[in-house]
């Protein structure tokens, strides 16, 4: 195993396996957003080296952070499925619109075919 030391940390820089280890971020409620690095294990080993990046939470970030990490996820999803109504609205009014000039247009041309049309018949 090799460290590194950042500032007056010293952390891991390969596993035993003799990888690179990469930070990632954990999710879970005790430790949300909190920063841990260990062997990847994604190459058929696991030599169990782990080491958390960042110091834990204290107790009432633990109550506190899940419940308004929630809720920001349920107005996220919210706002994704506003915006796409959204989307969609404006796509069928932009159809719309097209449609209208489309059919101006097909009358502004009948209208001057049937002018020129008149036009060109003889006169009796
Ligand atoms: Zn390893």
């Amino acid at each position: 195993m090799e460290y590194i030391s950042i500032g007056d940390l010293s952390v891991v820089r390969t596993c035993l396996c003799g990888y690179e280890v990469v930070v990632r971020t954990s999710w879970t409620n005790s430790n949300l957003d909190r920063r841990f690095q260990g062997c990847l294990g994604n190459t058929g080993s696991y030599c169990g080296v782990f080491q958390w990046v960042d110091p834990p939470m204290c107790r009432r970030a633990k109550e506190i952070i899940p419940g308004l990490l929630s809720r920001r996820n349920d107005k996220e999803r919210q706002l994704n499925e506003h915006r796409e109504k959204n989307f969609k609205k404006e796509a069928l009014e932009g159809k719309l619109i097209t449609y209208r000039l489309m059919g101006i247009v097909a009358s502004v041309v009948t209208f001057v075919l049937l002018v020129l049309y008149s036009a060109l018949q003889p006169h009796a």
